[in-house]
């Protein structure tokens, strides 16, 4: 398996927000596991919330092995938001993924691939990596500025107190570097030249000496932290075990087009003679090409979602090495959350896919949400509740959502008003939640935005009834929508 950088990886993962829900930050439960009426970007729906909030203790002492979690509700209850808000309360670091279950059929790949993807999108690997650091209290940098107008000039030196640590420790490990540890303790004052680079150690303290004059202008002074600079220090980079996937299987595929190309500029060796030497260098370039290219393409892939099937081999390989890596005390497994919506959208393959997938020992928290009674099993006959089979059922805890009051709806919007920097009046505000009770909160949540440019537009600032009215007239809720379709639905084709 090649060998990757994974420093280079630490930000991608978190790289997945939900725009919807980006006011949760967890479940907003007390101590004793009781919701609060509003914490943590959460709302009402407390008897789920709690609910969740147990999901969350089984997790931190791993009792919930092979089962997993049903949020069941209408459209629109907080299903999505209490599977965020579980992942946010195990960990800030808990990966998220998340799957609308019609996006399986939809994908240019094999549903379990998939599936197989989502998981390992919510596997995490928090590695650990020992790295040389300096550390060090002392902040002054003194620089030699003859040149410098007013004070500094007369002294002919510039005091730059500095809290960029980055230029201390530079400095410090150059002397250390070049002096040797022992030499080296805190408050000694080193030169720099500028022109050769050359350190010298010029005193404990710094004074207009001779050997500063020797070294010329232009010359840098530190005064140094202690000669125990030289620390080990554990970085730690925490990347999903899919990302881990997709850069390996590109670096593979990548590798075996760069060894065939390696034969062929052998092969071009042997049957060239020497005037043709160019045509050697232009492969050798071509080879170089192709190899960052493996690596961009491997990152690029991360970005578009464009990650094609990964070979079971190359899954066996990266398992290995991360199981090396936990036993060597170099690596962790953090399992994250992985929500699947629209559960009522898979077929009875999935499903047993997830059944197996659940026994694995590193198998995220798998949460499934669905909005439909009793209906049928995708691609069979049967019927069962949620459209989900009787065995898969009997595996999870199921948590229902329940449709919100007024005053829930006029909280989240007021949340929603603050999380997109939207300002409201209060008859706006009651007018929105009016909409939020006759259609659904996701509806009311949408108009904000629209409302706030409709704001824009006449130049004010802040959203009033008028823009509310405005936008509720442009954009038809699911109910009016219905009936406008009833009634003109012989202009409609078929
Ligand atoms: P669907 O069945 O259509 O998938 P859902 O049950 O998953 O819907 P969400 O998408 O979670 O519903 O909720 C709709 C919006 O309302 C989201 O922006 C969500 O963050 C917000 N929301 C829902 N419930 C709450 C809550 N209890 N507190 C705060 N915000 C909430």
């Amino acid at each position: 398996m090649a060998e990757i950088k994974l420093s280079e990886m630490r930000d991608l993962t978190r790289i997945e927000r939900i725009g919807a829900h980006s006011h949760i930050r967890g479940l907003g439960l007390d101590s004793a596991l009781e919701a609060r009426s509003s914490s943590e970007g959460m709302v009402g729906q407390t008897s789920a919330r709690k609910a969740a909030g147990v999901i969350v203790k089984m997790v931190q002492e791993g009792k919930i092995a092979g089962r997993a979690v049903l949020l069941a509700g209408q459209p629109g209850t907080g299903k999505t938001a209490i599977a965020m808000g579980i992942a946010k309360s195990i960990g800030q670091e808990t990966p998220f993924a998340m799957l609308a279950g019609s996006e399986l059929f939809s994908l240019e790949m094999s549903k379990t691939e998939a599936l197989m993807q989502a998981f390992r999108k919510a596997i995490g690997v928090r590695i650990k990596e020992e790295t040389e650091v300096i550390e060090g209290e002392v902040v002054e940098i003194q620089i030699d500025r003859p040149a410098v107008a007013g004070a500094a000039s007369k002294t002919g030196k510039l005091t730059l107190k500095t809290t960029d640590m980055e230029t201390v420790y530079d400095l410090g490990a150059k002397m250390i570097e070049a002096l040797g540890k022992e030499k080296v303790q805190s408050g000694d004052v080193i030169g720099i030249d500028k022109a050769s680079g050359k350190i010298t150690k010029l005193g404990r303290s710094f004074s207009r000496s001779r050997d500063y004059d020797a070294m010329g202008p232009h010359t840098k002074f530190v005064q140094c932290p202690d000669g125990e600079l030289q620390k080990r220090k554990e970085v730690v980079h925490c990347v999903t075990l899919h990302e881990i996937d997709v850069i390996n299987s590109r670096l593979e595929g990548k590798l075996v087009r760069a060894v065939t190309m390696v034969n062929l500029f052998f092969g071009a060796l042997l049957s060239v003679r020497w005037q043709r030497f160019r045509f050697l260098l232009a492969m050798v370039r071509r080879l170089l090409f192709l190899w960052n290219l493996t690596i961009t393409q491997g990152f690029l892939a991360l970005f578009t979602g464009d990650t094609g099937e990964i070979r079971a081999e190359v899954r066996e390989q990266i398992d290995t090495k991360v199981a090396e890596w936990r036993e060597e005390g170099k690596a962790e497994i953090i399992p994250g959350v992985l929500f699947i919506d629209e559960v009522h959208m898979l077929d009875i393959e999935c499903f047993s896919f997830l059944n197996r997938a659940l026994e694995n020992d590193m198998a995220p928290i798998l949460v499934v949400a669905t909005n439909r009674g009793i209906t049928s099993i995708r691609g069979t006959n049967y019927r069962s509740p949620h459209g989900i089979p009787i065995d898969f059922l009997d595996r999870l805890l199921i948590i229902s959502t329940q449709p919100y009051t007024g005053d829930d709806i006029r909280k989240i919007l007021d949340i929603r008003c603050q999380e997109e920097d939207v300002e409201m009046s209060e008859d706006a505000k009651v007018l929105l939640t009016k909409i939020g009770e006759d259609t659904s909160l996701r509806y009311a949540i949408n108009l904000i935005t629209s409302a706030a440019l409709s704001c824009l537009k006449r130049k004010g600032k802040v959203v009033e009834m008028e823009d509310i009215s405005r936008v509720y007239e442009l954009f038809y809720d699911v109910k009016r929508s219905t009936q406008y379709l009833m009634e003109y639905q012989s202009q409609y084709m078929f």
